[in-house]
């Protein structure tokens, strides 16, 4: 995975957990998706992982171990 790419995700990934970012930020995000098809596919599959979390809310289980799990696709990739 390209550094660049790597970035993006990240910030992607914070977006996604509902963390603010700025409009500049966002829209750097959506340019990189629309020209980038295997973030977007990240992308994707990330929004996934979020809406399970979301609805694995208010029982035990630990963001945390979501964080990790996205690290590892990270590394992974
Ligand atoms: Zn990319």
């Amino acid at each position: 995975m390209k550094e660049r790419c790597r970035e993006v995700l990240q910030r992607a990934y914070l977006f996604l957990d509902e963390e603010v970012l700025s409009i500049e930020e966002r829209t750097q995000i959506q340019v990189h998706l629309d020209e980038c098809a295997p973030c977007l596919e990240h992308y994707g599959l990330e929004r996934e992982f979020v809406l399970a979390t979301s609805r694995l809310k208010g029982r035990d289980e630990c963001p945390q171990k979501l964080k990790a799990k996205i690290q590892t696709l990270l590394e992974e990739a």
